[in-house]
């Protein structure tokens, strides 16, 4: 018997590397979603174009299953360099696929394609192609157009590939797996002044000195000690280093904050301005504040999660992980799970070669990785949409 899977992972291996050499960044993935609508299309799956801009839906509906779920890959590259010689190496300076989404999308075009030539499930599967996930809003995007009224969905998959963890190696895991990520900036404006005479201005640079060391204490004071939080000053710009002599009016100070439960993300928010306050109190200067809500936290669903487990114990048997710690970083599936009850796993992608994690100049989706892949998106839709099993069981 053909084993239609097997049969695809020369092409699938091909195609991955073709979107390695070619990235494209968030929003502009015309390259990327022109390949994945016409590969969808010649399966014989309904393409929907344009949700996101460059986002792609592929419906499969086979039988007269009612439940329908969504699958989401993203498509985006980083605007980064390319450090590392490999065959298919990026293609445009500046470019790179260093988080593996070329893998994502490869892993659910090799789903599609499966599952349009085997159509062995009753139900429909919408197959989500999104755009721009890393930091530029594509999951939010295709929601505020409507992604959900015109697919509505009972529950949502999404996957991403993790280093650390072999290619044949899953972790599913209920709960918090990446965390909220937000944005914020204080400007402290005080009185400009010459250096030699502090006394006649209002110095905004030991305000946001003060500011800046005092910041850890909303973690190690204010936060519940068990609820994990980040908060992180990661701009600082004032004055001139021309003008050594010179206290400027303004410093302005940004960075990140990141929770895994909607408490802590408003805890973070209103204790990061509080503390901006009253540092410009103490020196009697202003303080402007603006917190900037991202993305919410990825919280994996009991039951999405128990549904997903069962699709990777078929396919991984003793290796899947139901425990692995959640990651810190974000993820815009955020989105998607927040209209529909939602389950985000970690594929593994073997060992960190040289080092290189996500985001790293060297960093590449691992091929052996493909097969395993697809046989998980694939058995969790044959399972999820048998059309007998009790949604509940
Ligand atoms: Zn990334
Ligand atoms: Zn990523």
């Amino acid at each position: 018997m053909t084993d239609p899977i097997l049969d695809d992972i020369a092409f699938l291996t091909e195609l991955r590397r073709d979107l390695h050499a070619h990235p494209e960044l968030g929003f502009e993935e015309e390259r990327t979603s022109d390949i994945v609508a016409k590969l969808l299309e010649e399966a014989g799956i309904t393409i929907h174009r344009g949700l996101g801009g460059t986002g792609v839906v592929g419906t499969l509906q086979i039988g007269n299953g009612t439940r329908t779920i969504g699958l989401r890959a993203d498509m985006d590259a980083l605007a980064m360099p390319e450090m590392a010689d490999r065959p298919y190496k990026s293609k445009f300076a500046g470019k790179m696929h260093a988080c593996g989404h070329d893998g994502h999308t490869t892993l659910l075009l090799g789903a599609a394609r499966a599952l349009a030539k085997s159509r062995n499930f009753s139900g429909t599967v919408h197959f989500i192609f999104q755009p721009a996930e890393e930091g530029r809003g594509g999951a939010k995007r295709m929601v505020e157009e409507g992604l959900f009224n015109l697919f509505p969905c009972d529950a949502v998959y999404g996957l991403h590939n993790m280093p650390g963890l072999d290619p044949d190696e899953i972790a599913v895991v209920e709960g918090p797996q990446l965390a909220s990520s937000d944005s914020w900036r204080v400007t402290f404006r005080g009185t400009g002044t010459h250096g030699a005479k502090p006394h006649l201005g209002k110095d905004p640079v030991t305000a946001a000195a003060t500011f800046i060391a005092s910041l850890q204490t909303i973690i190690g004071r204010v936060i519940d000690p068990l609820q994990p939080a980040v908060v992180s000053a990661c701009s600082l710009q004032a004055g001139d280093p021309k003008a050594l002599n010179v206290i400027p009016d303004i410093v302005e100070i940004g960075g990140t904050a990141r929770a895994y439960t909607p408490h802590v993300r408003d805890q973070l928010e209103q204790e990061i301005g509080r503390l901006a306050q009253g540092t410009a109190m103490m020196y009697g200067i202003i303080a402007e504040y603006d917190f900037i809500r991202r993305i919410p936290p990825v919280v994996n669903n009991a039951d999405a999660t128990a549904r997903a487990l069962r699709a990777a114990q078929d396919v991984f048997g003793s290796k899947v992980r139901t425990s692995f710690p959640p990651s810190t970083a974000g993820d815009d599936f955020a989105f998607f799970a927040g209209e529909a009850p939602g389950c985000y796993v970690w594929l593994g992608n073997g060992p960190a070669v040289d080092g290189a994690l996500h985001h790293n100049t060297a960093y590449d989706f691992n091929d052996d990785a493909i097969e395993h892949g697809v046989r998980f998106w694939t058995r969790l839709v044959e399972q999820e949409l048998s059309g007998d099993h009790d949604a509940t069981a």
